[in-house]
């Protein structure tokens, strides 16, 4: 039996479409799957993440053990616990997604050293998007700051490569023969089993193989309170409800897309992120799934709003910097309150704006918000509250299954109008108009704050105006503030 490899999960929870997979198997040598939980690099998972990765991993496992495999957990600095494991198992090589996060890209470049030191080689493939982030360049061979031509170079570009299948032994035929949209070419024909090592790795205290329930040790879940139970209601985490997710939006509400995805109060939009940051489908998969429709206008702008996520993380392989720094320097000045009252009030859903607290509130019971919303809750922390993004984008880490370092940072750094690609601060989102406009008939709100279900659909974006409490901050007021601390920014700059 010839020495294994280690395939190592990080990103991209999947088995389909899964480069560095393919690249292990093809090297002929057993194949050892390992996932590591890595919780003392920066931004390690927020709550809501962390139930998320328990499912799955759990789904994976699953379906890798179905296969005759085996994920092995290891929990640890992710270097020194793969480090270990090619020890323990005198592996010759480790296969992995290449990453954006500039923690992950830190330790691959560490982690490169230690095993070259062993003479093994690191191989990182691209798994998580279509495009590499260094890959897409300016005329001038310069990255981009700005999204649209952006995106028209992404698709100047050659088409995303052709789709890799998943081992075909997989008990999961209602999903994998669904719609034509799965029959790319096929260039590697999988192993119909998962040829792991002869003797897989002992379990040890810091991690157990799946299987055993030992994921539970790592205690992902909340227990006391138990927070999740919307969560469960509204998601299915692994690569199978991925595929459900992407199929049942494509046939039911792409066509819609572009005239409904602003609308929070309804199944608009295709509530795929979750799936996407972990990679239990791959951008690539999308991507072909969108080729195979007529290109409608719906069609083409979920597209567009793909591409958006490979401008994340274009944006933060080139600017490491982003979650912690405004790109435009001058906003380094901008006087932020410290105000923990109010902070806590947009947090827990309670500002007194119906469209804010419906966002924050659905945020906090089932990790997810939708987009416009988001755009709305963010625009009133920072500029009516006139608190910082940092702030929120640390709350929407802890609080979103999506928590996404590049979209997160890249949406907050859009909105606050510190960006590259950034709205102009001066342009304040008025939320109540913006509820007026998107939840006209006041759905969205009545859902989530039950409190205002009664009131009448004139006046349930302002209820204040039949009797019910003011918001925290006086709309005008707040939006006047913010604006002469912008101006106070740029007269200092001119000085
Ligand atoms: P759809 O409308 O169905 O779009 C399909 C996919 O495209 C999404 O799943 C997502 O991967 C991508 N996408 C859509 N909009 C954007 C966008 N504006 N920027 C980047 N990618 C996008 N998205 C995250 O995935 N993680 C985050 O942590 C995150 N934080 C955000 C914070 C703020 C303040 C704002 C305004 C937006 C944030 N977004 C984030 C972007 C966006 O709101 C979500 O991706 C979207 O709401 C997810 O819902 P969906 O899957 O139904 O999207």
């Amino acid at each position: 039996m010839p020495p294994p490899v280690l395939l190592w999960f990080r990103d991209d929870l999947r088995l389909t479409d899964h480069a560095a997979l393919h690249a292990a198997f093809a090297t002929g040598q057993p194949v050892l799957p390992v996932y590591v939980l890595d919780e003392q690099k920066p931004w390690a998972l927020g709550g809501a993440a962390r139930w998320w990765l328990h499912h799955s991993l759990v789904a994976l496992g699953r379906d890798i053990s179905r296969l005759g495999g085996r994920l092995i957990l290891r929990r640890g600095g992710s270097a020194a616990a793969i480090v270990a494991l090619v020890r323990e198992v005198q592996a010759t090589a480790v296969f992995t997604g290449g990453m954006t996060d500039p923690a992950e890209r830190a330790i691959d470049r560490g982690l490169a050293v230690s095993l070259g030191d062993i003479g093994v080689a690191l191989h990182r493939k691209r798994t998580a998007t279509v495009y590499g982030p260094d890959q897409v360049k300016t005329k001038a061979g310069g990255p981009f700051g700005v999204y649209s031509p952006f995106a028209r170079a992404c698709l100047a570009l050659p088409p995303p490569r052709d789709l890799w299948d998943a081992p075909k032994v997989w008990d999961a035929p209602k999903v994998w023969d669904g719609p034509k949209v799965w029959d790319g070419p096929k260039v590697w024909d999988p192993p119909k089993v998962w040829d792991g090592p002869k003797v897989w790795p002992a379990a040890e205290d810091a991690g157990h193989p799946i299987g055993a329930d030992r994921i539970d040790d790592w205690r992902l879940l909340p227990s006391r309170p138990d927070w999740a139970g919307e969560l469960r209601a509204t998601w299915t985490p692994g690569e199978r409800g991925a595929m459900e997710r992407l199929t049942g939006f494509l046939d039911e509400a792409v066509e819609h897309y572009a005239a409904r995805r602003d609308r929070p109060g309804g199944d608009n939009t295709s509530m795929l992120s979750p799936h996407l940051r972990f990679g239990e489908i791959s951008a690539n998969q999308v991507f072909h799934a969108i080729a195979e429709r007529k290109l409608s206008a719906g069609v083409e702008k979920f597209r567009n709003e793909m591409l958006w996520r490979e401008f994340s993380r274009h944006l933060l392989w080139h600017n490491p910097q982003l979650p912690e720094t405004p790109l435009r320097a001058e906003f380094a000045a901008m006087p932020w309150r410290d105000d923990p009252a109010g902070l806590a009030a947009w947090r827990r859903g309670r500002t007194g704006v119906p469209i804010v607290d419906a966002g924050m509130r659905q945020l906090w019971r089932t990790g997810w918000m939708h987009n416009r919303v988001r755009m709305v809750v963010a625009s009133f922390l920072v500029k009516h509250l006139l608190i910082d993004w940092r702030l929120g984008q640390a709350w929407f880490w802890d609080t979103l299954v999506d928590a996404d370092l590049g979209n997160n940072a890249a949406s907050w750094q859009w909105v606050a109008g510190c960006g590259a690609d950034a709205a102009p601060y001066f342009r304040v989102f008025n939320p109540v108009l913006q509820g007026q406009k998107f939840d006209a008939e006041g759905t969205y709100v009545r859902r989530f704050v039950p409190e205002l279900s009664d009131v009448d659909t004139r006046h349930i974006h302002a209820p204040w105006e039949v009797g019910h409490t003011a918001p925290i901050v006086d709309l005008a007021e707040g939006r006047a503030r913010a604006l002469a601390a912008f101006a106070g920014l740029r007269r200092e700059e001119a000085g």
